[in-house]
């Protein structure tokens, strides 16, 4: 949902100001009837699935899976529904124009965006609003399964705490750090021609706000940590058990939070790209209803992300995608200088076309990055949790308790690369009790981590194969060292044609 609302945002930022520059519905009944049906439609789709999921679960509470997979159906067909009609009210109709005529929307930086938005939250809270009952459901009847297995559970959210977790968790981790964003958009499109001339530079409005996205990208795991409800993790075992491995493994931090959902969230993240400025954040639920030796993996699968910098790589995917679809734009120019013709006109479509076109680069190759990453963090955490051979029970190829098999003897590069079955075996059953914590399928798709089954079976490739260790290391430096030298190619490039060539 976070990326969905990031879209959203990428989307309200590319309507040009006086709307797009092909023709659009401008009645103001049909602009009033979109809106109704963004607020509405979603809840409606929200409530179908709602109706699904009760069903199943009152006809065979045994049919839980199948009740889980409804509901994340569910949740997919509210995205997809929210976001086409976000398009359709934002590039086919004159709602953009409408909004930003408003007296004093158009005066206030930043407030057009958001008052353009508004429709899109409102669907999105009452979708959440309504899709409640089954997530309540879904819910009670894990819990049952799990009294019986005798694990310890807090009773099921009530809707205000599960809104207001939803609400913080995918909405506000956006729109608050936005909040700068779109003011400065608008304060640096008001005074373009004056920053051009102070700076001397023709992109200096540009810089400025890259600038200041820059700064707000930086400080916002500050913000993010009020924005969640978080408190630092108590002194006390885990706490040492978690500091002893960031000695050992050399990761810093400035603080480990617990991260508050009422206990019905098992799930852990990793924030901020410079030491002073990063936090870890483990959820209640995490920390209540698993061991400490799996809390110690998931603990090494975030310190996997900073010690392999992704999220520096994944800023230089931004900037990349951002220079290749500039490029592309500049070099359609060169080839049909005819374009230019219509300029004023041109710029609007090309805002709209850029924009569209860096979504598309995202979902095509975000995916491919990401799961890699995922892949080699799921590595890292299992590493980070190696016993001493003593404690080793599975045949082990990196305690030597173990031999590979195949034809050739294992030259030492490969022995290096060895993982212990043991290891790996805890962090794939910590996966799958994460899955099952969270009430999601084992092999439930997922874009950005895969599915929890792939992981568990690519674990335990890991541990019986070297050369699987070593592929998924060659693919992961392929993708670094292409989007290191992609931005750099694409900055030179583009310093080249904005700065030095002669016009
Ligand atoms: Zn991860
Ligand atoms: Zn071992």
């Amino acid at each position: 949902m976070q990326i969905i609302v990031f879209v959203a945002f990428a989307i309200a930022l590319s309507v040009p100001l006086n709307g797009p520059p092909w023709q659009t519905v401008a009645r103001p009944e049909v602009i009033w009837a979109t809106v109704a049906a963004q607020v509405l439609f979603p809840a409606l789709v929200a409530w179908l699935y709602v109706r699904l999921v009760l069903h199943r679960l009152e006809v065979n509470p045994a049919w839980l899976p199948d009740a889980q997979e409804r509901l994340s159906q569910g949740g997919t067909a509210i995205r997809g529904v929210l976001v086409a009609e976000l398009c359709f009210l934002l590039y086919g109709t004159g709602w953009g124009p409408l909004v930003r005529s408003w007296p004093v929307v158009g005066s206030v930086y930043g407030l057009d965006e958001l008052v353009l938005l508004a429709p899109f939250f409102l669907g999105v809270v009452l979708s959440w609003f309504v899709l409640y009952p089954a997530d309540r459901a879904v819910r009670e009847v894990a819990m049952d399964r799990r009294l019986l297995a005798s694990v310890p559970m807090r009773p099921v959210w009530n809707r205000r705490a599960f809104l207001s977790f939803m609400i913080r968790q995918n909405v506000l981790i956006i729109l608050i750090p936005m909040l700068p964003i779109l003011f400065a958009n608008d304060f640096v499109a008001e005074h373009a021609d004056w920053l051009r001339r102070f700076t001397r530079v023709a992109w200096g409005d540009q810089a400025l706000l890259v600038l200041i996205a820059g700064v707000v990208f930086l400080f916002a795991p500050v913000a993010l940590r009020h924005i969640w409800h978080t408190r630092p993790l108590p002194p006390g075992d885990l706490r040492e058990r978690l500091e002893a491995m960031s000695l050992r493994v050399g990761f810093r931090s400035r603080e480990i939070l617990i991260w508050e959902s009422d206990g019905m969230v098992v799930n852990a993240a990793v924030m901020g790209i410079v030491r002073p400025l990063r936090y870890v954040l483990l959820s209640d639920g995490l920390i209540e209803m698993m061991e400490d030796r799996k809390i110690e993996a998931v603990f090494g699968h975030e310190v996997g992300h900073v010690r392999h910098h992704h999220m520096l790589f994944y800023l230089l995917f931004t900037i990349a995608s951002m220079l290749a679809v500039g490029g592309a734009i500049h070099l359609a120019v060169q080839f049909w200088p005819q374009l230019l013709h219509n300029r004023s006109g041109l710029q609007d479509y090309f805002q709209v076309v850029a924009m569209a076109m860096i979504i598309l680069t995202w979902v095509l190759g975000f995916g491919i990055v990401s799961r890699r990453f995922e892949w080699q963090s799921d590595l890292f955490g299992s590493r980070s949790i190696t016993p001493p051979p003593e404690e080793c029970d599975q045949p082990c190829l990196f305690h030597g308790t173990a031999i590979r098999s195949g034809p050739d003897p294992d030259p030492p590069a490969l022995t290096a690369l060895a993982v212990c079955a043991t290891g790996a075996e805890v962090f794939a059953k910590t996966l799958e009790t994460i899955a099952s914590l969270n009430g999601i399928p084992v092999d439930a798709r997922s874009w950005r981590h895969s599915s929890i089954s792939n992981r568990v079976g690519r674990l335990r490739s890991y541990a019986t194969d070297p050369t699987q260790v070593r592929r998924l290391n060659r693919h992961v430096l392929a993708i670094k060292i292409l989007l290191f030298f992609g931005t750099l190619i694409g900055l030179a490039v583009g310093v080249y044609l904005y700065w030095l060539q002669p016009r």
